[in-house]
């Protein structure tokens, strides 16, 4: 049984308390901390069994939580820049995806799930693809945690063929992913049941979906509210906005995690406060496509909001860190007041808020003794870091992608010294650029060139 002693580090723990040590240790055995401290105490009658780390000069934060993230598309990166939402999602994205294999999706996930781990995410809920066994395969190889879902949709217009399947036939492919894969990967893995958005997802669905959610003990990943359009066809032909539909439907609960709420009215915000359900907020697809989502004014009612990358397509970047930036600056810039939306906030957001979304905050989101193991390690040594003034906001403001030096996930160390220790990632890299060209091509997919190429 592994044990190590994590000494000398600055730690912010996010438990209840806010707990922050300047002179900090960690002792793991096993996937689970077992104690946490000062290194004067933690270091006292030390067990010779345990191997000590110093992490002098380096910070330790729970690991981040993405409560949004499509691995499925992350080798259709660049595909829709520039375009309105109808090319976005009918000219490339529908034809991309509708033309993944299993082992597009499983490289796709490698990848994705990379570039997470380098910005310091342990856990994230996937949105929902076509070939789950694929996103499963790679999730288990990475080392990483995850809740995963079958994107379902059962009607809309200009669906591919291939993802033409009825209500049951939805329902019944999701109960068996869960018996197969819930709790897999020494409990890594989560499955969920998915719903792509009211476009393509029937009433008999939407509510299905949720009984079997609490039937099993899961939660519903749905993307809502996205655009003005989605609550006028939401009108047309169910009477009523998305949210209010939902809510006439009693689906809105606590295990439902509700992706972009963009457009949404203050009595919807006061809906989703008075059923606990958790929203996920993706900044940077928000100000490509959708749009402010009023998300200083969710959380002074109550609730639970967390922060995604969204797509490859959507945002490019499928690092954390770049939303907890632009998470804290748009409502800032948005509301004209420099006091919203601060750092404490956002390391909320990204940790133990992300773990209550996600409904797993009994084992993740915050360094507490019992949680397991999944943390990050922050080295701040760098021209684009130093100094650390005040040294937490630093952590939200200040930080990148390559201060992130070692991740560990189930006590399990997945990049140590900013190497990835579970996968090649090298030969990823070729593979992804290969299945990317080669969907590429097989979707007929069209960019033109935007300059004069000789
Ligand atoms: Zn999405």
């Amino acid at each position: 049984m592994a044990k190590y002693l994590l000494t000398n580090a600055n730690i912010i723990t996010m438990n209840a308390e806010r707990h922050h040590y300047r002179d900090g240790a960690i002792l793991i055995e096993d996937d689970q901390i077992i104690n946490i401290g000062t290194s004067a105490d933690l270091t006292q009658d030390l067990d010779p069994d345990v191997e000590l780390i110093d992490f002098e000069g380096r910070w330790i934060l729970p690991g981040f939580i993405n409560t949004h993230v499509h691995t499925s598309q992350q080798l259709g990166r660049g595909l829709a820049d520039d375009v309105d939402l109808l090319t976005w999602l009918r000219g490339r994205i529908w034809p991309y995806e509708s033309n993944l294999t299993l082992e597009d999706s499983y490289v796709s996930s490698l990848l994705c799930g990379i570039e997470q781990i380098r910005s310091g995410v342990t856990c994230f809920a996937e949105a929902g693809g076509q070939h789950v066994a694929g996103m499963v395969k790679a999730v288990d190889e990475l080392g990483i945690r995850a809740t995963l879902t079958k994107s379902c949709m059962d009607m809309g217009e200009g669906l591919p063929e291939v993802w033409q399947l009825n209500t049951q036939e939805l329902l019944d492919i999701q109960v068996s992913h869960y018996e197969k894969w819930h709790n897999s990967a020494d409990g890594r893995i989560k499955m969920w049941f998915g719903l792509r958005t009211i476009f393509n997802n029937s009433d008999d669905l939407i509510v299905r979906s949720k009984a079997l959610a609490d039937e099993y003990g899961v939660s519903v990943h749905m993307h809502m509210a996205e655009i003005p359009e989605e609550n006028e066809y939401s009108r047309a032909t169910r009477g009523t906005s998305t949210v209010t539909h939902l809510n006439n439907l009693g689906i809105l609960d606590s295990n439902l995690l509700a992706v972009h709420c963009v457009w949404m009215t203050d009595d919807e915000i006061q809906m989703f406060a008075d059923n606990d359900v958790k929203v996920s907020h993706n900044p940077a697809a928000a100000m490509k496509v959708l749009g402010f989502a009023k998300i200083p004014e969710m959380i002074d009612a109550g609730i639970c909001v967390t922060i995604g990358t969204d797509g490859a397509p959507a945002n490019n970047r499928m690092t954390l860190i770049d939303e907890m930036w632009l998470t804290s600056l748009i409502h800032k810039g948005r509301l004209l007041d420099p006091q919203t939306m601060p750092a404490e906030t956002i390391l909320t957001m990204a940790t133990c808020d992300g773990a209550r979304a996600l409904n797993w905050d009994d084992e993740i989101g915050s360094l507490e003794v019992g949680k397991k193991a999944d943390l990050i390690v922050i080295n701040p040594n760098t021209a684009t870091m130093l100094p650390l003034h005040d040294d937490v906001a630093s952590m939200v403001y200040a930080l990148r992608q390559h201060n992130v030096e070692s991740v560990m996930v189930n006590g399990k160390w997945v990049m140590w010294e900013q190497v990835i220790q579970t996968v090649n990632e090298a030969k990823i890299l070729e593979q992804a650029k290969q299945h990317a060209s080669a969907i590429y091509e097989r979707a007929g997919i069209q960019i033109p060139n935007r300059f004069t190429v000789i």
